[in-house]
C-alpha cells in the first residue's frame, strides 16, 4: 500500500459497475461505502432503478472470466442454485444475418442467470466482504469538493424517501457508477470544468420483453435460441430458458420499428424472427406477465480521457463512461474490464489521478465501441462515417457469418472476439481468413454489407 490515507472511497451507484469498482476499492482502501436509490437487501428481482435489468442480459466470456477471478467459485455457486451452464457456441442457438451458426465447443462458459439474479449474487459476494458498507434507499444529491475545486471531497446524500436533511459524507475517493444517467457531466460544470465531448451512434432501438411458460420445448439441449438482429432482417430477439423453468423473450427492434407490447402485435413481431420455431413455441404458451419495453436511443460513449482538467478524488466507471447498443451484451463485461483496470491503477498510482484511469479504460473501450458502432453502421439508416475500415470489416463479418454456418471453427473463432477474449485482429490471421473466403464462396454470401 502506498503512503496515501486510502481511508475511506464512496461508490455511487450498487449496479454491476458499482458492484465490482467496490470489489477492487476493497483491496485497498479500509472502508467502502456502496449507496444505491434502491432497497437491495433480498432483492432478486427487477428494481427500479435498473429498469433494463427486466430484458434479458447474456455476460460475455470475458466477463465470466473476470468475475471468477474476482469471486473465485462464483460459476459453481450459480450452478448449485440451479441457473442452467453451457458453452457459449456450442449450448446457444445463434443466428446471424438469418443464417443458423454450427455449433462448436470452445471451453467458454455462459451461465444463463437473468441479470437481477446475477447482480444478487454479485452484491451477495462484494457485501461478504468486511470493509464494504451498503447505504440503501439513499439518492445521491451531489459531490463536496475542496474551496479551491480541484478536489472532491466526498457526497451529498439523503434518504430516498425525502424525510432526513442532505447530509455530506467525506471521502478520499468517490467512483460515480450511477449509469447511463450520470451527472457527472454536470457536476463537472458545476466545478468550473468543462463537460467531456461525447460520442453518439443513434440507433432508436427498444427491447420488449415478456415471460412464458411453453407446452413444448424448443431448447433441446441448448440453453437459448438467439436471433441476432441483421440488416437482413433487423429484428432480433434473446429467448433464454431459466432456472424456474419458464422462458424469457426479449424481442428486439432497431431504428424505430418497436416491438409492441399488446399480445397480437407481439406474437405478429415474434413470427418474422429468423428462428421460426420462437414463434411456434410461444404461440400456445402460458404468459407469465405483460410485455414491458426498455427504448435505447443512442449508444454513447463520454471522453473523458480527452478533458485537460478533471478534479482530483473522483472517478467515473461503468455505463457513465460508455453505454453500448445491448444487443452486443458487452455493457456488463466491458465493466468488469473496467474495474480490473482500476485494480491496477489503484495498486500502481500513490493518488488515483482521473485523467489516468480514464486514458486506460480508453484503450479497452475501443474494441468494444468499434465492434459496436461498426455492426450498427451496416443498417442503411443509421447515420454515421462509413469509412474503408466499416465497409470491409461489415464484408468481411457477413462472409464470415456466412461460412460460419457450415464451419464451427469459425463459430469459435467468432465468439472468442465477440466475448473480448481475442483481439478482433485474430479473425485475420490466414488460417481463419482461408475458412472464410472457401466458406464464403462454397455457401453465398447471406445479408448485405453496407454501400
Ligand atoms: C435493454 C438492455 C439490455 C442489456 N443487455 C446486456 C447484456 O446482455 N449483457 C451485458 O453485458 N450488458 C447488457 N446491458 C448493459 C448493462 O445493463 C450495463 O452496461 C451494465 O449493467 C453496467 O451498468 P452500470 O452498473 O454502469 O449502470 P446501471 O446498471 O444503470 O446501475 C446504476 C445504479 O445506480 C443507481 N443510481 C443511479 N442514480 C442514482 C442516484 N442519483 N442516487 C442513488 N443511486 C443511483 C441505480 O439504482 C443503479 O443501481 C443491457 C442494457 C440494456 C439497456
Amino acid at each position: 500500500m502506498s503512503a496515501y490515507a486510502r481511508d475511506r472511497a464512496v461508490v455511487l451507484g450498487a449496479g454491476m459497475a458499482g458492484l465490482l469498482a467496490a470489489r477492487v476499492l476493497a483491496e485497498t482502501y479500509a472502508h467502502v461505502l456502496v449507496v444505491d436509490r434502491d432497497q437491495l437487501t433480498g432483492v432478486t428481482g427487477p428494481r427500479r432503478g435498473v429498469p433494463h435489468a427486466r430484458h434479458a442480459h447474456a455476460l460475455l466470456a470475458r466477463g465470466q472470466q473476470i468475475l471468477n477471478e474476482l469471486f473465485p467459485g462464483l460459476d459453481d455457486e450459480l450452478t448449485a442454485a440451479g441457473i442452467p451452464a453451457g458453452d457459449i457456441s456450442g449450448n446457444l442457438r445463434w443466428y446471424f444475418n438469418g443464417r443458423r451458426l454450427s455449433p462448436v465447443h470452445t471451453g467458454l462458459v455462459s451461465v444463463s442467470a437473468t441479470r437481477p439474479v446475477l447482480e444478487a449474487h454479485v452484491r451477495g459476494r462484494v457485501a461478504a466482504l468486511s470493509r464494504v458498507e451498503f447505504r440503501e434507499r439513499c439518492v445521491i444529491r451531489g459531490l463536496a469538493a475542496s474551496s479551491d475545486r480541484t478536489r472532491v471531497t466526498g457526497v451529498l446524500l439523503q434518504d430516498e424517501d425525502g424525510s432526513g436533511s442532505e447530509e455530506v459524507v467525506e471521502a478520499d475517493l468517490v467512483v460515480d457508477a450511477t449509469g447511463r444517467g450520470s451527472r457527472t457531466p454536470a457536476w463537472l460544470e458545476e466545478l468550473g470544468y468543462a463537460r467531456p465531448r461525447e460520442d453518439r451512434v443513434k440507433i432508436d432501438l427498444a427491447y420488449t420483453t415478456r415471460h412464458f411458460r411453453l407446452k413444448e420445448d424448443p431448447y433441446g439441449t441448448d440453453l437459448s435460441i438467439n436471433p441476432v438482429a441483421s440488416p437482413a432482417n433487423p429484428r432480433g430477439a434473446f429467448f433464454p430458458k431459466l432456472a424456474d423453468g419458464s422462458s424469457q423473450l426479449s424481442l428486439t427492434g432497431i431504428l424505430g420499428d418497436h416491438p409492441p407490447t399488446d399480445d397480437e402485435g407481439f406474437l405478429a413481431f415474434a413470427k418474422t424472427l429468423a428462428a421460426p420455431e420462437i414463434y411456434r413455441a410461444i404461440r400456445d404458451a402460458e404468459p407469465l406477465d405483460e410485455p414491458v419495453t426498455f427504448r435505447f436511443p443512442a449508444s454513447v460513449r463520454r471522453r473523458y480521457e480527452d478533458l485537460r482538467r478533471f478534479p482530483d478524488g473522483l472517478l467515473v466507471i461503468g455505463d457513465g463512461v460508455c453505454s453500448f447498443n445491448p444487443v452486443y451484451g458487452q455493457g456488463m463485461t466491458v465493466a468488469a474490464m473496467e474495474a480490473m483496470e482500476l485494480r491496477d491503477h489503484l495498486h500502481g498510482s500513490a493518488r488515483p489521478g482521473g485523467l489516468a484511469f480514464f486514458r486506460g479504460i480508453s484503450s479497452i473501450l475501443d474494441v468494444p465501441w468499434d465492434l459496436a458502432a461498426t455492426a450498427d453502421l451496416n443498417f442503411p439508416g443509421v447515420q454515421g462515417p462509413r469509412t474503408l475500415k466499416v465497409r470491409m470489416g461489415n464484408a468481411y463479418m457477413a462472409r464470415l457469418q456466412s461460412a460460419a454456418a457450415h464451419d464451427g471453427e469459425l463459430t469459435g473463432a467468432f465468439f472468442r472476439v465477440a466475448g473480448l477474449v481475442d483481439s478482433p485482429q485474430s479473425l485475420m490471421r490466414p488460417s481463419v481468413a482461408l475458412r472464410v473466403l472457401r466458406g464464403g464462396s462454397q455457401h453465398g454470401v447471406a445479408g448485405r454489407a453496407a454501400a
